[in-house]
């Protein structure tokens, strides 16, 4: 089995990941994908599933998403993203579930998200709440045979480490992204690491520049290699800590996406080769 395969993060026609097409030309053997959004693109399924299987691409989370986010400031994460917010935690409670049934339609066994911003007062009944919603989930992909795989980055990891320990679902994991921590300023993201090694099964490789340009959004990522997150210690961490699944490769808001992830996926090799990992 292939150690530590390359992966990208991929859409299928919608959303900020590189279309299925990009990752072909690319050459990687495994994706992530941003699942089509509610009213807009589920109905496409078939279609989906065919050009992927036609592609013969290894899917290793399905990644939900909800129309409606935002993530143009903190405040609007807070009001918008994930089951987080109160107003609209039932509807996609319901969705989270039908795309954990999209994923497992692909042959895919976890799904993931952004859960938005966790309450920090641990006493407070909407925290509860949360924990609650987030069981549920985990009960229902369960049943199927699924993981659920929570993003980290929107809260320092001692706080994700004490929801995980309070929902107490075995198939609750997390899916490590250490330029959140750095976009979020949620503490720096190797110790982060340390902290939620043992629920780590999926990963993005991101970069991101503390240092904001003039006019450049708070939550703009960079190309791999070029911003605060030392990447080769990043994987090689990885590496220590047991980690073995793909390296999937995020590249979001990128005039030149193809290209930066063609130098993300050279870096990443680099990296791989002095570890000496099975191909
Ligand atoms: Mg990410």
């Amino acid at each position: 089995m292939v150690e530590m395969p390359i992966g990208i993060f991929a859409s299928a026609g919608e959303g900020l990941g590189a279309s299925l097409e990009a990752v072909k030309r690319l050459g990687v053997s495994t994706i992530q994908l941003g699942a089509p959004r509610d009213g807009t693109g589920r109905h496409r399924l078939p279609e989906i599933k065919e050009q992927l299987d036609a592609s013969g691409l290894h899917i290793d989370v399905v990644f939900c998403g909800f129309t409606d986010s935002s993530y143009e400031t903190l405040q609007a994460v807070e009001r918008t993203v994930g089951l987080a917010p109160k107003a609209t935690r039932q509807h996609r409670l319901d969705e989270t579930k039908q795309i954990a049934e999209f994923a497992r339609e692909l042959g895919c066994d976890a799904i993931g998200m952004h859960l938005g911003v966790i309450p920090t007062d641990t006493t407070d009944s909407n925290y509860q709440d949360l924990v609650d919603t987030v069981r549920s989930v985990c009960d229902y992909c369960a049943g199927i045979g699924q993981r659920f795989h929570l993003e980290t980055g929107q809260e320092t990891a001692e706080e994700l480490l004490e929801f995980i320990r309070r929902v107490e679902r075995e198939n609750l994991c997390v899916n490590f992204d250490p330029a959140n921590m750095i976009l979020y300023d949620k503490g720096d993201p190797l110790e982060a690491l340390d902290v939620l090694a043992p629920y780590v099964r999926s990963v993005h490789c991101k970069d991101a520049k503390r240092e904001r340009q003039p006019g450049q959004k708070w939550y703009e990522d960079c190309p791999l290699g070029e911003g605060d997150v030392d990447i080769p210690a990043f994987v090689t961490k990885l590496y220590n800590i047991g980690y073995r699944g793909p390296l999937t490769i995020e590249r979001e808001y990128s005039p030149n996406q193809e290209a930066d992830l063609r130098k993300a996926i050279d870096l990443l090799n680099q990296v791989r080769a002095k570890l000496h990992l099975k191909d």
